[in-house]
C-alpha cells in the first residue's frame, strides 16, 4: 500500500514499454535487447549495475574473451549508459509488483509507482546464512562472510573452514591458483555433486557432514563439532570460517508466483510478468544463461505487445 507521499507515474501510451527489475546481467540484457527493437525501458537497481559480477575475479565460461567479472561488468555498464531508450533508476528497489489485464504496476521504495505493459523480473539470488540451513547449528544471529570475500593475502598459509560445497569455492581456487591457503570444506549430502570440480585440488580437504555445530571463535580460531554421515563425530579447528552454502531467491512482493523453493518459474507467471536470470531456478545460474534469458524476456514482451505470441 502506497503512503500519502507516493504518486503514480503513468507514462503516456507507449512512453515506457517495459519495466526491468534488477540490473544484473539478465536485467541489463533485457534492457539492451528491448532497445534494439525500439522498446523504451526503465531499469530499477538498488546498487550499481552488475554488482554480482564484481565478486567474480576469474571467469572461464563466458564467450567473448571475458576473463574477469569486474571487467565484464564495466563493459556492460558502459553499454547501458549509451542505451538511450533505457532509463536507469539506480539506488532504488522495487517493493511490490502487481499485474492487471492490460498493464503492470511497480512500486519503488520511494513510494513512486511505475506502470508499463510488461515487467521483466531479474532480481537474482542472495546469500544464505548458517541459521537458514538445518544442517548447521551456530551461535544465534551469527552472520558470516562468503568465501569470495576472503582476503587472499590474509588467508595465505592458513586453513579456512568453508561451510557448504557451493560453486564459489571453485571460483576462489581459480582466482588464486598459487595460494597456499587450505580449505576444509564441510558439506551436506545435497552438495555432493557440486564438489566434483574441487575434489582433486590438493588445497582442499573434504568433510562430508550430516550436522555441524559451530562455536564462537576465540583468539581468531574457530572450532566445530562434526557428525559425519556414518554417525562418527570429530572436532575440527581452523584459522577462520567462511560460507559457501548457497543462495536464496530475492524477489519483490506482489503477484510473482514462487515455487516451494522460492524460485519463480517463468511458465507459471501472469502473462505480463516475465522472469529472467537466476530467479528462474537454482539450476541455470550462469552469466551466459542470465544474458540469454534476459534478451529472450525482452523479445517476449515485444511480441506479446504486438499480439504475435
Ligand atoms: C561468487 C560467485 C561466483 C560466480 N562465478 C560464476 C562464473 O564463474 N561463471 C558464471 O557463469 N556465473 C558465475 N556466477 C553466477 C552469476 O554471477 C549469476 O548467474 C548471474 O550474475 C545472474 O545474473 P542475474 O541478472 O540473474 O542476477 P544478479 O546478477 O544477481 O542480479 C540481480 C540484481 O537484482 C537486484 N535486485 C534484487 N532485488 C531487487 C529489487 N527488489 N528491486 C530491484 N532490483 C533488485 C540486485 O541488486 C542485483 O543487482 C557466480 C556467482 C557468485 C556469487
Amino acid at each position: 500500500m502506497a503512503d500519502t507521499a507516493s504518486h503514480t507515474e503513468v507514462p503516456a501510451a507507449h512512453a515506457t514499454d517495459l519495466i526491468v527489475i534488477g540490473g544484473g546481467p539478465a536485467g541489463c540484457a533485457a534492457a539492451r535487447t528491448a532497445a534494439s527493437v525500439g522498446m523504451r525501458s526503465i531499469l530499477v537497481e538498488p546498487d550499481r549495475l552488475c554488482r554480482s559480477l564484481h565478486r567474480i575475479p576469474a571467469l572461464d565460461n563466458v564467450l567473448g574473451g571475458h576473463t574477469s567479472g569486474p571487467a565484464l561488468a564495466d563493459v556492460i555498464t558502459a553499454e547501458l549508459a549509451d542505451t538511450e531508450l533505457c532509463r536507469q533508476e539506480l539506488g532504488r528497489h522495487v517493493t511490490e509488483l502487481r499485474a492487471a489485464d492490460d498493464h503492470v504496476t511497480v512500486t519503488l521504495d520511494t513510494g513512486t509507482r511505475l506502470t508499463a505493459p510488461h515487467a521483466v523480473v531479474a532480481t537474482g539470488v542472495g546469500p544464505l546464512q548458517p541459521g537458514d540451513v538445518p544442517w548447521i547449528t551456530a551461535p544465534g544471529g551469527l552472520t558470516l562472510s562468503p568465501l569470495w570475500q576472503a582476503d587472499p593475502d590474509d588467508a595465505e598459509g592458513r586453513t579456512l573452514l568453508v561451510l557448504g560445497g557451493d560453486r564459489p569455492i571453485g571460483t576462489f581456487l581459480r582466482a588464486h591458483p598459487a595460494t597456499g591457503t587450505r580449505l576444509l570444506v564441510a558439506y551436506p549430502e545435497a552438495d555432493t555433486y557440486k564438489i566434483e570440480e574441487i575434489r582433486d585440488d590438493p588445497r582442499v580437504m573434504l568433510l562430508p557432514v550430516e550436522h555441524l555445530t559451530l562455536y564462537a571463535s576465540e583468539g581468531g580460531t574457530v572450532t566445530a563439532d562434526v557428525r559425519n554421515r556414518g554417525g562418527g563425530r570429530r572436532t575440527v579447528t581452523a584459522d577462520a570460517v567462511h560460507l559457501s552454502i548457497g543462495s536464496a531467491p530475492t524477489a519483490p512482493a506482489g503477484d510473482l508466483v514462487r515455487d516451494a523453493d522460492g524460485y519463480s518459474p517463468p511458465d507459471r507467471q501472469h502473462p505480463r510478468i516475465i522472469v529472467a536470470g537466476d530467479l528462474r531456478s537454482a539450476r541455470y545460474q550462469r552469466i551466459m544463461t542470465a544474458l540469454g534469458s534476459g534478451s529472450e524476456a525482452a523479445l517476449r514482451a515485444y511480441y506479446a505487445a504486438r499480439e504475435l505470441l
